[in-house]
């Protein structure tokens, strides 16, 4: 059966899917961190829909959730009319929101996705300024519409949208292993807040008045590259100094994920727009912008659309908000997370392949880099995306699902669900300590 799904996919599914980079299973059964193939095999799911599954799988508050929305035959489809289901959701999102933030925000819900989010940030901000211009960041990712291309830095992906892309300005990101400027760490940093504010205040910087910057607090598929909190502190000054709204995108970093139920508060910044999906529809798409009230200056119909009131994604998004909470999830995921990384480092001693390991809760990223290449200015060899190609095969192989990312694809990601037990961590360091040296062998 397996072979025969997955030969049908390859010859009918755009080769452009996501996940882009296929796994060769065929998921049938999923529960918590566990996923069944159709060859009956199990593995542990480090991918979670790329940071959506936030409780796992199925999780039982999740899967009762919607079944209470299905028994009671409330409306599944609505538009954006107001119903218990969604004021239940907008209450319990709020109430996880920076107090300072949340006392004046607006809510409005997007499409389906993530990249919806942010063109709905995109607009609102220009819409509210009458500004064009962007500020984005080197590595960033944002989705795959031509708004959100147009701020992230990929230059392969972004080539097919063609102007639009002219209205950005991207900025260094503090990437301490691959410094922009040679030095890394918080030296580097230092340089590109210095650059950051250079470029914006030469008057021959080729920088128009902004209408928002766009910040990931911490880059996931740009290879989980954690901003010091200093760092993004400097770009709320900067960007307040000069009357520019921030945007955080929080669509992979919301939720607990990083440690904190959302990553802009281990900064302690407070922004002017949150893009939120992924984990906030509790495994069912949804997408939702938060933001200052002041800038809510649409007008009635002026960011409408079709499918913008999923009642299921609601309810499971409503669960899984309470469930974390409830748990302190946030809490959990930063010592599971610190448990991984300290295990992940321990492995790096004896093994030149591994560049870099980093990441905050539970978004971790393991650089595979050439061993035998000489390191660059910046101290880090050249990436290798062949070897870490090698890594997740042999890390599938030994029942573990891992995911690439990074510039060159050679950043190993854990993502795993926030619900991972002790034991499924130590398991996953296991089978990635045999999994490593197994793909250099
Ligand atoms: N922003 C960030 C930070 C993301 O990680 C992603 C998806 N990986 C998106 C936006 C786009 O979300 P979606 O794939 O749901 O459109």
């Amino acid at each position: 059966a397996r072979d025969g799904i997955l030969q049908r996919q390859a010859r009918r599914e755009s080769s452009a899917r996501t996940y882009a980079r296929s796994l060769p299973i065929v998921p049938v059964r999923a529960k918590g961190m566990t996923v069944e193939g159709a060859d009956g095999r199990r593995y542990l799911d480090c991918l979670s829909g790329a940071g959506t599954l936030a409780l796992g799988h199925n999780h039982p508050v999740v899967l009762e959730a919607i079944r209470a929305v299905l028994d009671a035959e409330a409306p599944l489809h609505v538009l954006d009319l107001a119903t218990p289901v969604k004021d239940r959701f907008v209450d319990a999102l709020f109430e996880t929101l920076p107090p300072e933030f949340a006392r004046d925000a607006r809510i409005q819900f997007c499409g389906p996705a993530g990249t919806d989010g942010v063109e709905a940030a995109l607009k609102l901000v220009r819409t509210a300024t009458g500004r064009r211009g962007v500020l984005a960041f080197t590595g960033a990712y944002h989705g795959m519409t031509a708004g959100a291309l147009a701020v992230s830095g990929d230059t392969a992906i972004r080539e097919a949208i063609g102007p639009g892309a002219d209205e950005v300005t991207r900025l260094p990101y503090p990437y301490a292993y691959r410094c922009p400027f040679g030095v890394g760490g918080p030296e580097g940093a230092a340089l590109a807040v210095r650059y950051a504010e250079t470029l914006l205040d030469d008057p021959a910087g080729g920088v128009a008045a902004p209408a928002a910057m766009i910040v990931e607090a911490v880059q996931g598929e740009g290879g989980v590259i954690p901003a010091p909190d200093t760092w993004l502190r400097e770009m709320r000054r900067i960007t307040d100094e000069r009357g520019i709204p921030l945007i955080l995108d929080e669509v992979q970093t919301g939720l607990g994920r990083t440690g904190a139920f959302w990553a802009v508060e281990h900064s302690g910044v407070v922004p002017d727009v949150m893009v939120i999906s992924k984990a906030v529809g509790g495994s069912l798409p949804l997408a939702v912008i938060v933001y200052r009230g002041d800038l809510d200056r649409w007008w009635p119909g002026a960011h409408a659309g079709t499918f913008r009131g999923n009642q299921l994604a609601m309810a499971a998004g409503t669960a899984t908000i309470a469930h974390i909470r409830a748990n302190r999830l946030d809490t959990r995921a930063a010592e599971l997370g610190d448990r991984l990384t300290t295990g992940l480092r321990a492995l790096m001693a004896g093994r030149p392949e591994i560049g870099d390991v980093r990441g905050r809760g539970l978004m971790i990223g393991v650089e595979i880099v050439d061993p035998d290449a000489a390191p660059g200015v910046d101290g880090a060899r050249p990436a290798a995306p062949e070897l870490a190609a090698a890594v997740r095969a042999a890390a599938l192989d030994r029942g573990l699902i891992v995911e690439l990312g990074g510039r060159h694809g050679a950043v190993v990601r854990l993502l795993p669900p926030l619900t991972m037990t002790d034991s499924q961590a130590a398991a996953v360091l296991d089978r990635l300590a045999d999994a490593i040296p197994a793909a250099t062998a």
